[in-house]
């Protein structure tokens, strides 16, 4: 059997994993090269846990994505994984800092609470003036992305999969199973997967009512130097509580301090905006002071741009006509499922059952 797979962001090269582990001829072709810097999954770094409370089929599935994660690990001879534990901090009554916590407790997880100067004492970057409670957590922690990426561009090429970087597809023919790369050569397969993240509504303008794409921004900062150690041996923090819907990856195994908040995010083509705005990472870095500490003394080393899809209930996407199907796994908590993803899209490629696959990434049940 023969499958092209479009766009190598993870849920492309773990498709293309997973499928080269069934005996299957994989040709993965991407427009940048690989990792792509302008790919969702491009960046550093990004948060994996255990407690998904709220989104109930993804919490049933979570174990299969950490079980994905090690198979993956077991062919990449190396963990790229960092069990940093994660924080929740709530600033309000009932901000997401609340929820997440409730979650926790309802699904029994482990959970530290901590009063604001408890939390400030083992985490010196919180102002205690500033949050009601912290809560932490042991389960969850950060995937080095970039490694991955890499690790899976050496894995597949050594496994004997084609892979065609700086290469653009413009067009793709569900009938025939065909892709047109942009310099006019026509390849075909059994099936093409187009997992085109940001750009899958280039190729297939008819998802335009499924999908909406975002243009976001992440900056990375530099603490003050007595609170470097802390934030290097700083936990996840999954939500800084108050209405930003702000997160920070700590600076772990070669990455940066990590800010980004969901209200920093426009509707907006793929391509548009990837250049950060001037002032743009003070901005972003001026979300998350409270709950911190000196907010003004940490600098901006550098501002990320990023666009990623949106299903309107935040459930992950897919859609099969003829030779082609269509995922999108992203919706902003995509990244952790990564490995899995590619695992139930080769089930699917492979049975012929994408019904199956739909049903599993949809997480409805
Ligand atoms: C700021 C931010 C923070 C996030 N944080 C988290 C987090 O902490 N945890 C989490 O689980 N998830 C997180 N996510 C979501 C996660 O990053 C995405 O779900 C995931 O990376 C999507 O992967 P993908 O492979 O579907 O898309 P992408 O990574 O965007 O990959 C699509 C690829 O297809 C290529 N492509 C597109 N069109 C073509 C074409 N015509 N020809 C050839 N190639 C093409 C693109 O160049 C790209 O490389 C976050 C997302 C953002 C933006």
């Amino acid at each position: 059997m023969k499958v092209i797979v479009v766009g190598a962001g993870v849920s492309g090269f773990s498709a293309a994993w997973a499928l080269v582990k069934k005996g299957v001829e994989v040709t993965l072709i991407e427009q940048g090269p690989i990792p792509n810097p302008l790919s969702a999954s491009g960046d550093q770094h990004r948060i994996i846990r255990r407690a998904y409370g709220g989104q109930g089929g993804y919490q049933r599935r979570i174990g299969d994505a950490y079980a994905a994660w090690d198979a993956m690990w077991d062919d990449l001879a190396e963990k790229h994984l960092v069990d940093t534990g994660f924080l929740l901090l709530s600033q309000v009554q009932g901000d997401d800092g609340d929820t997440y916590l409730q979650g926790l407790k309802d699904g029994g997880y482990p959970v530290d609470e901590m009063t604001p100067e408890e939390t400030a004492t083992r985490f010196p970057f919180v102002d205690p003036e500033t949050i009601r409670f912290g809560a932490f957590s042991s389960e969850g922690g950060v995937l080095l992305c970039q490694k991955i990426a890499t690790g899976m561009r050496d894995w597949l090429t050594n496994s004997g999969a084609t892979l065609l970087e700086n290469t653009r597809v413009s067009a793709v023919n569900a009938e025939r199973g065909e892709v047109t790369l942009e310099e006019g050569t026509t390849l075909s397969a059994d099936h093409v997967v187009v997992t085109a993240g940001a750009w899958t509504l280039g190729l297939l303008p008819s998802l335009s009512s499924d999908l909406t794409t975002y243009r976001t921004a992440v900056a990375y900062l530099t603490p003050p130097e007595d609170l470097r150690a802390a934030w290097e041996n700083g936990p996840t923090i999954l939500d800084v509580g108050g209405t930003v819907d702000g997160y920070v990856l700590p600076p772990v195994a070669g990455t940066g301090l990590k800010v980004g908040a969901g209200v920093h995010k426009r509707v907006s083509g793929p391509n548009e905006g990837r250049d950060p705005e001037d002032g743009e990472g003070i901005t972003i870095r001026n979300l998350f002071g409270p709950p911190f500490a000196r907010i003004e003394e940490y600098g901006v080393a550098d501002v990320v741009t990023c666009a990623y899809t949106f299903t309107r209930d935040e459930h992950f996407f897919v859609k099969s006509e003829g030779k082609l199907t269509a995922v999108s796994a992203c919706s902003g908590h995509g990244y952790k499922f990564g490995a899995v993803v590619g695992q139930k899209i080769a089930e699917g490629v492979t049975s012929g059952d994408l019904g199956k696959t739909r049903i599993w990434l949809e997480a409805r049940d």
